[in-house]
């Protein structure tokens, strides 16, 4: 059998690092073609000598030349720009690609890929959040599979295994609770976002880590898992657990439940996105219960946080909402990361836009561009 030839999207990323250490441990099975950052040409240019894609591509385009001096005695084709990404998708032959790009910005090269009949290894969730509708139904018309790689979404898809959807009651989604659980409004007020930038349990960038600890994470994660599941509102929930073992549960409509654990370690659902339908043997760490006697379950506080009650009731009337939702969540984050607004205002930020930009029930591919860049605008405003 040859190797699977994979594009991995946002290389240099938290994401893009662990796919290629696991493709680098099975390099029998697994071949990357592609590989592409954004800013982090060092990087890029070090990860390109190590793993030899046939293209590169670096989407600053003031970075083109210094990637391309180096690369180009290696046979490695270098390209620059944001076309430049649907370009490489579509020449290059690839059975799957990698999204861990991270927000809006990987809408337009994950609908290239699936128009060009690729499998997709999904991180990047804002895809399925934005356009969860669009993406999941070219999808099907293209015969394409979407492999999760967040860590709770591949607990349910390992979970379904062998399951027919119709029987699944609900899902609940695990959720640490971030590192302010159990922290009371006013103190939430007074966090910076040094304290925000260091999670409990899980090593991500900088994006993830604070939309984990206001729980707009969570939040994504479900609008993420309606599409990927085909899920209404009221089969998705979420409940607290600490110790991040249980990475979410499927309850069925006999009252079973099938739950998937394990360290917490992004390796293993790259491995089985990649892998699947196969289980992969690996060296990756094993959980060892001499050192967890506790697992523990919470109900989840959305009246402290926000952005949870925000997420879901985007979830709740879908159209063009989610969309706007993750704009104004991007835009809110990136204003937190600089400084330039408290962690609690994050929430009214994207209040306000969810009120202020208009509704659309039923969205097609401009809707979402438009709704995207008025929202973008709106929540700027807001600040
Ligand atoms: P990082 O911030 O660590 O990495 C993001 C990657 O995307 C980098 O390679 C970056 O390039 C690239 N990138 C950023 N902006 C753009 C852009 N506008 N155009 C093209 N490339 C861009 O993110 P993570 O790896 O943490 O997360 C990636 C995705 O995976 C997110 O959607 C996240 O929600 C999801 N995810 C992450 C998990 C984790 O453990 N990290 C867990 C579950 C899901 P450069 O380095 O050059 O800036």
């Amino acid at each position: 059998m040859s190797a699977k030839k994979i594009g991995l999207l946002g290389s240099t990323g938290s994401i893009g690092v662990q796919s290629i250490e696991i493709v680098n441990e099975h390099s029998e099975l697994f071949d990357i073609n592609l590989l592409t950052a954004n800013n982090n040409a060092e990087l890029l240019i070090q990860q390109a000598l190590e793993v030899q894609p046939e293209c590169v591509v670096i989407t600053n385009e003031d970075k083109f030349t210094l990637v391309q001096d180096v690369l180009k005695e290696k046979n490695i084709n270098v390209m620059a720009g944001e076309k430049a990404l649907e370009e490489a998708i579509s020449s290059l032959d690839l059975d799957v690609l990698v999204t861990a790009i991270v927000g809006y910005a990987g809408l337009k090269p994950t609908l290239k890929a699936i128009e060009g009949g690729i499998d997709i290894a999904l991180a990047n969730k804002e895809t399925l959040v934005v356009a969860g509708d669009l993406v999941t139904s070219n999808a099907k018309a293209k015969g394409v599979n979407i492999f999760p790689i967040d860590s709770e979404h591949s607990a349910i898809f390992q979970c379904l295994v062998g399951e027919k959807i119709e029987d699944v009651e609900k899902i609940y989604l695990t959720a640490s609770g971030g590192p302010f659980r159990g922290k009371s409004r006013e103190e939430l007020a007074q966090i910076t976002k040094e304290q925000a930038l260091k999670h409990p349990n899980w090593d991500m960038g900088a994006k993830i880590t604070i939309d984990s600890a206001t729980l707009m994470n969570k939040g994504l994660e479900a609008i993420e898992a309606k599409w990927l599941f085909d899920l209404s509102f009221n089969q998705i929930d979420v409940v607290v657990h600490p110790q991040s073992i249980i990475h979410s549960i499927v309850q069925f409509k006999d009252s079973s439940m099938k739950a998937q654990m394990g360290l917490p370690d992004m390796r293993l659902p790259i491995l089985y996105a990649l892998g699947y339908p196969d289980r992969i043997s690996s060296d990756l760490p094993r959980l060892d219960f001499a050192n967890h006697h506790n697992l523990t379950f919470e109900q989840v506080d959305k009246n402290t946080f926000r952005n949870l009650d925000l997420a879901f009731e985007a979830l709740k009337k879908c159209g063009n909402l989610p969309c706007i939702v993750n704009a104004a969540n991007e835009i809110a984050v990136d204003a937190f990361l600089k400084d330039k607004v408290g962690f609690l205002e994050m929430s009214d930020v994207i209040e306000g836009c969810m009120s202020k930009v208009s509704y659309i029930e039923k969205p097609v591919y401009d809707d979402y561009v438009e709704t995207d860049s008025l929202t973008r605008k709106m929540a700027q405003e807001l600040l």
